[in-house]
């Protein structure tokens, strides 16, 4: 069957999205929704998006599995959500196979996993971000450290789960973490280090979708990243989000523009290694304009929840032209597809399972589920949860749900997710209470 859409005319598609958290759930849920869109399935998936399409048990990582299992469904359009398979290179791979992928490829995605590749990158571009060295050996970064003041900013240079940056008050914290992480913490992604400038100011996310050249500004999202009211205790995967964020006003988002997203993406291209999907630009608004704190090659999640709850209209046309290319001659028709003028104030509650960020235990029965999303705005997202044998839902990982709701303000969005939180009954779970409260302010 062949079905039109605006300009783009397509068949009715088979949709591959690979991952299993909230973030790919969400992406499961808005795609399921296109009228360009007959079957979704999803690989891993969880049991939130096994009610979208069905689901294939494999490890995300394991490319021979991806494609196998690619050529056996044959998709029109294959999503990978996680950095995990990006960094392992599953866009080159299926890409190999005739499909067509939105993530970057394995060379792009190192803008996520070598924060010192990003670093030199955006060096070499002349995009703005904190000055920093990059150091393999002990005594140099230490005496680094010595130039720089507090508090001081060490990294991992690879992929370490979000849990890889250290912020010292004091000399002697810095140097214990640089000790740490190059006598092996976090195994090879430490054995590199980056040590950075400290920046001041308000951190926004600023996702953008492109295949390469055009680019489409999705709206700016805030998330929450301490585990504790009140940005207490230690850093998670994010606790929360909403979207839209003032703290990125139309002057600072024209600079985000101008200075950080189009220099990098005509240096990649130009450097050969072309960059498409979304690109992730984690922003600092400091005193002296917008710099990059660091970039993603994905959606963020919990923020991917907020977004894609947000958009009234069709993401499926944006997302296949981001993976084959075309975007600056249509960027006006996908715009308005997605209905991005027409963005409903959204926001997400995470609930995670307690004793997160540390160790976890898996198995609570979480019930309400059903009863929340049965609130006017409200969406349920599933990240870490699992089926029973008595066929009840169970936690089965740290952050467990995305309570998602929108509203015709943020006020409204923030105040139907926490009821659609009181809706959920799971002792086992905790949440923050004060997601939004800086945008409410
Ligand atoms: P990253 O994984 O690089 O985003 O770092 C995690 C968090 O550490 C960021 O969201 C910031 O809150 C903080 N951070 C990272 N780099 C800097 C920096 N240069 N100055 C201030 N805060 C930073």
């Amino acid at each position: 069957m062949i079905k039109s859409c605006g300009a783009f005319i397509t068949r009715c598609m088979k949709i591959l999205i690979i991952g299993s958290g909230g973030r790919e759930h969400a992406l499961a849920w808005k795609i399921a929704q296109s009228p360009l869109v007959d079957e979704v399935f999803s690989a891993p998936g969880n049991p939130g998006m096994d009610k979208i399409g069905p689901c294939f048990d494999l490890d995300p990582t394991d490319l021979h599995a991806v494609q196998e299992l690619a050529l056996q469904i044959t998709p029109d359009l294959i999503i990978i959500g996680p950095e995990g398979p990006l960094a392992a290179g599953a866009s080159d791979a299926l890409r190999a196979r005739g499909f067509d992928v939105f993530g970057p490829s394995q060379k792009a995605t190192q803008l996520e996993s070598s924060k010192g590749f990003a670093k030199d990158l955006m060096q070499k571009y002349g995009v703005p971000t904190a000055a920093y060295g990059r150091f393999t050996d002990l005594t140099p970064a230490l005496d680094f450290l010595e130039t720089m003041t507090a508090p001081y900013v060490i990294k991992a240079d690879g992929l370490a789960a979000g849990k890889g940056v250290v912020i010292a008050q004091t000399l002697d914290e810095a140097e214990n973490a640089v000790e740490e992480m190059m006598t092996g913490k976090f195994g090879d992604a430490s054995a590199e280090i980056v040590i950075e400038e400290f920046m001041t100011g308000e951190e926004a996310s600023v996702f953008v979708m492109t295949d390469g050249e055009g680019a489409i500004y999705l709206p700016v999202a805030q998330d929450h990243k301490r585990v504790g009211d009140g940005d207490t205790g230690p850093n998670t995967g994010g606790m929360g989000a909403y979207a839209p964020a003032a703290v990125v006003d139309a002057r600072t988002l024209e600079l985000v523009q101008a200075l950080i997203v189009e220099p990098m993406l005509s240096g990649m291209a130009e450097d050969g290694m072309p960059y498409q999907g979304v690109l992730y630009v984690g922003i600092m608004v400091t005193p002296d304009g917008p710099k990059v704190v660091e970039f993603n090659a994905r959606f963020g999640d919990p923020e991917c929840q907020v977004l894609m709850s947000g958009l009234p209209g069709d993401i499926v046309p944006a997302l296949l032209v981001c993976a084959t290319g075309g975007l600056v001659s249509s960027h006006a028709a996908l715009c308005e597809m997605m209905g991005l003028s027409d963005f409903e104030p959204s926001a997400v509650v995470v609930m995670a399972a307690n004793g997160y960020p540390g160790q976890v235990e898996k198995g609570s029965v979480i019930k309400g589920v059903d009863k929340a999303n049965e609130i006017d705005g409200v969406t349920v997202f599933q990240a870490g949860t699992d089926v029973n044998a008595a066929n009840e839902l169970v936690a089965s990982g740290g952050r467990v749900l995305g309570v998602t709701a929108t509203g015709l303000s943020l006020k409204t969005a923030i105040e139907t997710a926490y009821k659609g939180v009181e809706a959920i009954d799971w002792p086992d779970g905790f949440y923050r209470k004060d997601i939004g409260r800086r945008a409410l302010k």
